[in-house]
């Protein structure tokens, strides 16, 4: 038996044969070839897998998402067979003597510099599609399963790290748990799997070795312990921990359909953040009363190009269709920093948490959206629609990005499409800067909902994605817990509603201090809503406001600085 430590990430106790994550990989095996032909042969024949894999693609994409997702792969499958391209690698083949996965290399970064080049952003974003269809090629070739499980059975997840665009497109039925070497709890990939309820731990450094892949691991979320092939005793007690815990689930299923009312009578609203349409039925399940963010970025991770008008129409529509008319608060865009997308093709930066990321992307690249806001504003005919900007931190841009809503709602008018005149508009209070000055930004929106993950971030200037800052990044803070009690105040003197959906929302160490400050909504993972709930019905808030309050606004309260 092998005991391995690392962090949870994600609660609950998983059980089943360890997989290593398979990763393209960067290098690929060069050599001069003797025999052309036969070596061309090989080319044509992945070629012509590939082709046929883009257009079993399209047609899965056609039925999912429609026309214009199903085009995206067509418009691949054309890049596979273009004459110019084709050419290039038979020359490299044929008169180089160049093997074809280097071939395909190098002619796919020949025709993607040309593409990046130039001017036309359109022609630009080709480049990540020649990228695409090659390494689908080279994948073929080389016979390596491109970041997929290639396993009949589900397994545990190992990886170095792993990427949001990663996480996001793996086979969530294939996947049991994750273990990663590296990775911090308010990553993303940890708040994904948090958002699935699939237990994940992280940081178990050099501890997790491939050898142990096919093993039989236990991991324990909740202790962040990994067991690779546990003795009896120990199997034994992970499975009766596994099954109090589904006992722990019914006894929490009793409190659905209950109000999120405190023992004194306040009520508060218990809603779910989400990546993608796939998560709603998890929404429901766990009886929440709405979405409180959903990641729209997801869907632009999970593509190879610029998502189309139609499909993301399609996504938001399936969404809010599903959640019945239960609010959904969409987020626009949220790109940069540790969510990158290739295609975007941005420069490269330093410090990327401070850079061009979210709705600052946004209003530099308003073609981008103008496409977005376009199909949000259509789908809002098919649900309770409210929309919501990342990373504000000034009252222009606020007021910037509220200019394009009122042109599409124009145009829309004037097209004759329908959608609701009242979806809310709100902003996220992530930095600093926009709880400073709060009072200003509500009088621009209908909402404030609090990003923890960032706030804490940006104002203890400490970055989220280093595990090694852990003890440094308190959330717990005064000064964000001070920030969160200004932002309340601010939005409740003018008249508007402030929620939560950083990961803090879930903490039930600060669920009474939530419920004191006047917080309206919680908006947390869906296997968050029932132990929120239950939190939330043990409290009596009169009892304990006044000295919560006092607390924090002391110079030397209890609450830690
Ligand atoms: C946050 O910053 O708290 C938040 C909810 O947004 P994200 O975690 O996606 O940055
Ligand atoms: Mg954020």
């Amino acid at each position: 038996m092998i005991t391995i430590q690392g962090k949870g990430a994600s609660t609950g106790v998983a059980i089943g044969p360890l997989y290593y994550y398979q990763r393209a990989k960067s290098t690929i095996r060069r050599y001069q070839i003797d025999d052309t032909e036969a070596e061309w042969a090989r080319f044509k024949a992945a070629q012509e897998k590939a082709i046929e894999q883009l257009g079993e693609l399209a047609e899965k994409a056609r039925v999912e998402a429609g026309d214009e997702a199903a085009m995206l792969f067509e418009t691949h499958q054309m890049m596979a067979e273009d004459m110019d391209y084709e050419e290039a690698i038979q020359a490299a083949i044929q008169e180089e003597k160049h093997n074809a996965e280097a071939a395909v290399t190098d002619t796919a970064a020949q025709f993607a510099d040309m593409f990046a080049t130039m001017d036309d952003p359109y022609m630009q974003a080709r480049a990540a599609d020649v990228k695409d269809v090659s390494n689908r090629i080279i994948g073929i070739l080389t016979g390596v399963v491109q970041g997929g499980i290639n396993s009949p059975v589900p397994v545990i997840l190992a990886a170095d790290d792993l990427a949001p665009s990663e996480t996001v497109q793996l086979d969530k039925s294939k996947i049991l748990g994750f273990v990663t070497e590296g990775g911090s709890g308010s990553s993303h990939t940890a708040i994904l799997a948090r958002t699935m309820g699939i237990p994940a731990i992280i940081g178990v450094g050099s501890q997790m070795k491939p050898e142990y892949e096919g093993r039989e691991v236990i991991l324990d979320g909740n202790t962040g312990n990994v067991v690779v092939e546990a003795d009896e005793a120990t199997k034994a007690r992970l499975l009766l921990k596994m099954e109090e815990q589904k006992k722990q689930q019914e006894l929490l299923n009793q409190l659905k359909g209950l109000p999120n009312e405190t023992k004194d009578g306040h009520q508060i609203r218990v809603y779910c953040n989400i990546g993608s349409p796939d998560d709603v039925p998890a929404v429901l399940k766990n009886d929440a009363g709405g979405v409180g963010l959903f990641r729209s970025e997801f869907l632009y991770l999970n593509c190879d190009d610029y998502p189309s008008e139609e499909y993301q129409f399609e996504a938001y529509k399936k969404a809010l269709s599903d959640m019945g008319g239960r609010e959904v608060v969409i987020r626009t865009l949220d790109i940069g920093a540790d969510k990158q997308i290739g295609y975007f093709n941005l420069p490269h930066e330093e410090n990327p948490a401070m850079g061009n990321r979210a709705l600052r992307v946004c209003l530099n690249r308003p073609e981008i959206f103008h496409t977005q806001i376009r199909a949000l504003y259509r789908a809002s005919a098919f649900g309770k629609l409210s929309i919501m900007f990342p990373m504000v931190t000034s009252v222009w841009e606020v007021r910037e990005a509220k200019k394009m809503c009122d042109r599409v709602k124009k145009e829309l008018t004037e097209e004759g499409i329908h959608f609701d005149e009242d979806v809310q508009v709100g902003i996220m209070i992530e930095t600093p800067a926009a709880a400073l000055v709060s009072d200003r930004l509500a009088k621009e929106v209908d909402f404030f909902s609090c990003g923890t993950n960032d706030l804490t971030q940006y104002t203890l200037a400490c970055d989220r994605q280093n595990d090694d800052l852990g003890r440094f990044f308190n959330p717990h803070h005064l000064a964000v817990l001070r920030e969160l009690k200004m932002v309340c105040d601010n939005a409740h003197k003018n008249g508007i509603w402030v929620g939560i959906c950083g990961e803090l929302g879930a903490d039930l160490k600060l669920t009474e201090t939530f419920l004191a400050i006047g917080i309206d909504e919680l908006s947390v993972s869906p296997r968050a809503v029932l132990p929120l709930r239950q939190k939330i019905r043990e409290t009596n808030v009169a009892a304990v406001k006044d000295k919560i309050i006092a607390d924090l606004l002391s110079d030397e309260g209890a609450i830690v600085g």
